[in-house]
């Protein structure tokens, strides 16, 4: 079996605010490897050979070392650091059985604390083919064009809507919920562990009986980013393939999400150019 996890930390139970976690740096890397460890361990009791790459993708990656880890684990890999290609998905290929997201959280607007999505400084809203979505729909998308299935999210509750919408087969284990977007109400982490147990282990029968498809969008793939201010849309609708359909919109289409996913975050790296 092999399995990309990637980890985010806005979802996981502790985290009220981005202030928090600044002040918290050592609080956040043990919360965020005590939603991890339960995972990995129900995996190796189901195949202890399996392979596990984790992908740090928080702010710039590095809020976890492979020292925060037991030694006795094999076949695991952490991926750190930024700037790197396809940042949230980095090293993601079409070799892998199943993919896991850890510490998601609510698409901007959603009602999650911290809710984003990919940019809280440059993006107002993003659609796919008209519908509103988030970081989750976005990578699920990039991993179900290599036809991987996402197989368990653990995050914020307010991420229900979301997984419903696009991912219904898919394991959801909520953590964490919204109080205010920089208040959250959380499980203790004894719980937590147990939960995510739980959810692993219905999250690799699943996987194993072929009851979760993987998500893909319908092509030709129309994308709409409402920016937080024009003078980012000023930059971005430099990029031949974006076509500015208001002050601050712009919309690109495209025939895979492959592409469509990698003319986003070509996107959101240029628009810091256009924050002043
Ligand atoms: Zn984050």
């Amino acid at each position: 079996m092999k399995i990309f996890m990637s980890t985010d930390i806005e979802g996981l139970s502790g985290i009220p605010s981005w202030e928090w976690w600044k002040n918290n740096i050592k609080g956040t890397t043990e919360i965020l490897i005590r939603h991890i460890l339960p995972l990995i361990d129900v995996i190796k009791e189901y195949d202890s050979e399996a392979e596990v790459v984790i992908v740090d993708s928080h702010s710039k990656g590095e809020n976890m070392s492979v020292l925060d880890f037991p030694e006795e684990y094999r076949h695991v890999f952490l991926i750190s650091g930024f700037p790197r290609k396809d940042y949230m998905m980095s090293g993601f290929d079409g070799t892998y059985d199943g993919v896991i997201f850890v510490g998601y959280h609510s698409l901007i607007g959603g009602g999650g604390a911290m809710d984003h999505t990919y940019s809280s400084s440059s993006i107002y809203n993003i659609r796919v083919n008209g519908e509103p979505v988030g970081e989750t729909t976005i990578n699920a998308a990039f991993a179900g064009e290599f036809g991987v299935p996402v197989i368990l999210v653990v995050g914020q509750k307010e991420m229900q809507w979301e997984m419903e919408k696009y991912l219904p087969n898919t394991v959801f284990v909520p953590v964490q919920e919204a109080v205010g977007r920089f208040a959250t109400k959380n499980s203790l982490l004894h719980e937590v562990a147990r939960n995510i147990q739980i959810g692993t282990q219905e999250a690799i029968d699943k996987l194993q009986n072929g009851s979760i498809r993987p998500f893909t969008f319908s092509s030709p793939i129309e994308v709409e980013i409402d920016w937080l201010s024009s003078s980012i849309a000023d930059v971005v609708s430099q990029m031949p393939i974006m076509k500015r359909i208001s002050p601050r919109t712009t919309r690109y289409t495209v025939g895979t999400w492959v592409e469509g996913f990698r003319w986003l975050l070509s996107a959101v790296y240029m628009s810091y150019l256009g924050q002043r």
